[in-house]
């Protein structure tokens, strides 16, 4: 049967997802496999894997609702749903994405690893045919299958077995992108043992969630018109003082005046704390930064005319130029939403290409990668007095004392070293760590930035005061 309306549906919400100015904090739905009288695989170590499934579910709804996400799931209890009672739910939930979270189990017991099922209209099966829906939307789903299996397998440390076009019910009946998670073995001994483990169920949950995360729009993306003269009147200064989600967050004052300064947008007046960024919405607000004080700059030469001190700033950069220099990113398109901040900063050596020829720009950003791209914004602003392996040495050595997980090897250590030193950076935990490969939150991002912002300030100053 043709469902012409069902399809445009579909569209509308496919397009809701890809252009900016409508995303806003996903309604996520997360379906957890069997249930009830069906217990779905039964491990070699003896565990459901519906038992399984519905805790790793309630662990990623935690984790995605701390992410500012709304989360609905098809069953709340341990109960019994046939593949076409869990669609039509999934149907009336109206959400933006379906996770269905499963566990594997093989007749051969050396089959381990995740994978992540996606319906693929390359490869379409006559006697499974998709919905019309799927039909139109399966490259989103395989854009969301492709997110959720990297970081699953990156946090989780299980063996990648990639995504896998498939006609599951569950993946191919929907009206929303749907991926169903494979998470491990149940049938391998040391996958069921992963998933006997408390710990591995927490980890493939957050993995689970940071795909989901680096696939959905990013907030920044959601750029406000910069506000035109006088448009915020007195009313609405008090509106626009945080984020609804920032009341009572150790962050808040930094994203208060970075929101002030619209380099943060947020999305539904919500600032998403949370959630990781991806190296298009950092660059974005790095950007964004760099212009403020680039006016505030300007400003200041022009309150002293007589000041022949002039602030280090970079020759302007064209979209044209950067146009032709950029063409060798194979993955940064001219219709990518961030991708004049993106080409300035490339175009600038803010952010620099991957030996494969991409810039990745929707790639989550790890605490070790923020430092290198603020450290080289910090430098290209400041004296190049750091310049030279000795400082450079000096600084990795200096990371590496401060924080016992950061080597003075470390590809990063540099670059923590220096804004540790400037006072930027601080530690996590007790301060004794870096935790350099974790993902950077859109909160830790905040405060950086801000850090940098007066840091900026005070060496104008001081320039000024010096000469
Ligand atoms: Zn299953």
């Amino acid at each position: 049967m043709k469902r012409t309306p069902l399809t445009v549906l579909s569209a509308a919400l496919a397009v809701s997802i890809l252009l900016p100015g409508t995303a806003s904090a996903a309604k996520i739905i997360i379906d957890p496999g069997h249930g009830g009288k069906d217990p779905g695989a039964v491990g070699i170590n003896g565990l459901y894997e519906k038992t399984v499934n519905f805790d790793i579910s309630k662990r990623l709804q935690v984790s995605l609702e701390k992410k500012g996400h709304q989360v609905l799931l098809t069953r709340t209890s341990d109960q019994s749903l046939s593949l076409s009672e869990r669609i039509q739910i999934v149907s009336s939930m109206k959400g933006d994405i379906l996770v269905s979270v499963h566990a594997n189990a093989h007749t051969t017991k050396d089959a381990k690893g995740s994978l992540v099922l996606y319906y693929d209209h390359r490869y379409p099966q006559s006697r499974y045919p998709a919905s019309s829906a799927m039909i139109d939307i399966w490259e989103e789903s395989h854009k969301l299958a492709e997110a959720v299996q990297g970081a699953l397998v990156q946090k989780a440390g299980t063996v990648n077995l990639g995504t896998v076009p498939s006609a599951a019910y569950m993946v191919r009946m929907g009206d929303i992108p749907s991926i169903l998670v494979e998470t491990a073995f149940l049938s391998n001994p040391s996958d069921a043992a992963l998933l006997a483990n408390e710990s591995v169920r927490q980890r493939m949950a957050e993995g689970i969630s940071e795909g989901i995360d680096a696939y959905l729009p990013e907030p920044e993306q959601q750029a406000k018109k910069p506000s035109a003269e006088g448009s915020s009147g007195a009313k609405g200064t008090k509106d626009s003082a945080s984020f609804r989600d920032m009341a009572s967050h150790w962050a808040n004052d930094s994203v208060v005046r970075l929101k002030k300064s619209s380099i943060v947008n947020g999305v539904d007046s919500r600032f998403l704390p949370e959630r990781s960024l991806t190296r298009a919405e950092l660059i974005t607000m790095m950007e964004r930064a760099e212009a403020l004080e680039d006016r505030e700059a300007e400003n200041g030469a022009a309150e002293d005319a007589a000041s022949s001190k002039k602030a280090v700033k970079p020759a302007p950069v064209t979209i044209e130029s950067a146009r032709s220099k950029l063409l060798p990113y194979k993955d940064l398109l001219d219709n990518h939403w961030a991708y004049k901040p993106l080409s300035v900063a490339a175009l600038t050596g803010k952010i620099t290409g991957f030996p494969d020829g991409s810039i990745k720009p929707d790639n989550t950003v790890s605490r070790a990668e923020l430092a290198v791209i603020v450290n080289r914004y910090v430098n290209s602003r400041t004296a190049k007095s750091q310049t030279g392996t000795e400082a450079s040495s000096t600084a990795a050595a200096k990371a590496s004392g401060v924080f016992k997980d950061v080597s003075t090897d470390h590809w990063a250590g540099e670059a923590i070293g220096h804004l540790n030193q400037i006072g930027l950076l601080r530690g996590t935990g007790t301060g004794r760590t870096y935790d350099p490969s974790r993902f950077v939150t859109r909160a830790e991002t905040a405060v950086v930035i801000d850090r940098y912002l007066t840091y900026l300030q005070t060496n104008d100053k001081a320039a000024k005061e010096t000469k």
